[in-house]
């Protein structure tokens, strides 16, 4: 199938979705006068985001359940009435007849169940890095029995080229199950395809990681990286634009393993649907750490899985084995 309307909504959506998370960090408060402990500009945000992305998915596939990180029971109350009025003025930017009611509604759109089809959304995956002005992304997958059909993921900040990190930035990636892997400028949507890291290309010693040392286990992440002739420091970054970075062939390995702190941690759905079909798109593998595939069809969490490695695929094995050995040693 070649999910032709599903993809067009979905694109049309996340570059929406993702222009309106550039206005709000751009606008709502400047970066460098952010108060620490003032969450408004990801709130802000991250409910516009998903307002949008459900609204027009919901129009368009009234049927699909949409399983959103997202829901506005916080946004009834008193004291939040000036973050919701914020969210209505971002979301009216492009959807004209957005209210206060209607906003809290589409966004309570995305509270829906896993199903045999559904959708998956993190309207703003990477929160630390939208606020400390790194990477983010808007990431949206479509899953039927379990399995990721299509997946749309907005990288607002990662720049076109990683070798010039001045330059233009905002990427979209797109990949179709059996269709392969694109990415395009969000300026511009001219796709083209992306494959892995092949050959002995520089970049196959490179891996990435979570600039959140809690989101993962650096020490054993390194460790594991050098045993598979991964030289060069990590590249580290938040949210799923790290499957981008892999799947565009600019590193061969992303490692995120439990943090040893918070060992009943599971991960979500909506952090990986998206990336790991890019990924395995482009010719790469996805697995949890035992070589498990991705369970995305149990419920929000990933009960059956523990951490996630993602490759290039020549470099898996090679990772999964020497993860084995380690674990055998603690
Ligand atoms: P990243 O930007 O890759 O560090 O990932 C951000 C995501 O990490 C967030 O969307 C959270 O859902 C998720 N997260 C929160 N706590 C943990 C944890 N202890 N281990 C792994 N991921 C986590
Ligand atoms: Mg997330």
């Amino acid at each position: 199938m070649a999910y032709t309307l599903e993809k067009q909504i979905a694109i049309t959506a996340v570059v929406q979705a993702s222009a309106l998370c550039r206005a709000v960090r751009a606008e709502v408060v400047a970066p460098n006068s952010l108060a620490k402990e003032d969450k408004s500009p990801v709130t802000v945000a991250d409910f516009g985001s998903q307002a949008l992305i459900c609204r027009q998915l919901s129009m368009a596939f009234p049927r699909d359940p949409i399983v959103g990180e997202e829901d506005s029971a916080a946004l009834g109350e008193p004291k939040h009435a000036t973050i919701l009025a914020q969210i209505t003025h971002y979301v009216q930017r492009f959807q004209s007849d957005a209210t206060p009611e209607g906003v809290c509604r589409w966004i309570d759109a995305g509270k829906g169940e896993v199903a045999e089809r559904f959708w998956t959304l993190d309207p703003i995956d990477g929160t630390k890095g939208f606020l400390r002005n790194d990477q983010y992304a808007v990431a949206l997958a479509l899953i039927e029995q379990g399995t990721v059909k299509l997946a749309v993921l907005g990288c607002p900040a990662l720049p076109l080229d990683t070798s010039e990190p001045e330059g233009r930035t905002g990427v979209l990636f797109v990949a179709v199950r059996g269709a392969g892997a694109e990415m395009a400028a969000m300026g511009d949507l001219s796709f083209e395809p992306i494959r892995v890291v092949q050959g002995e290309d520089e970049n196959r010693r490179r891996f990435v990681e979570s600039v959140e040392a809690a989101h993962g286990n650096p020490i054993l992440q390194e460790a594991v990286a050098r045993a598979v002739g991964v030289t060069r420091p990590p590249l580290r970054m938040d949210s799923q634009a790290k499957y981008g970075v892999v799947a565009r062939g600019d590193a061969a390995l992303y490692l995120r393993l439990p943090s040893s702190r918070r060992s009943e941690y599971r991960e979500k759905i909506w952090d990986h649907a998206a990336g790991a079909l890019i990924v395995e798109e482009a010719g790469g593998c996805v697995s949890d750490m035992y070589g498990y595939p991705l369970d995305l069809a149990a419920g929000r969490d990933m009960q059956r899985n523990r951490g996630v490695v993602v490759s290039n695929g020549a470099l898996h094995l090679a990772a999964l084995e020497t993860l084995a050995s380690e674990m055998a040693k603690i």
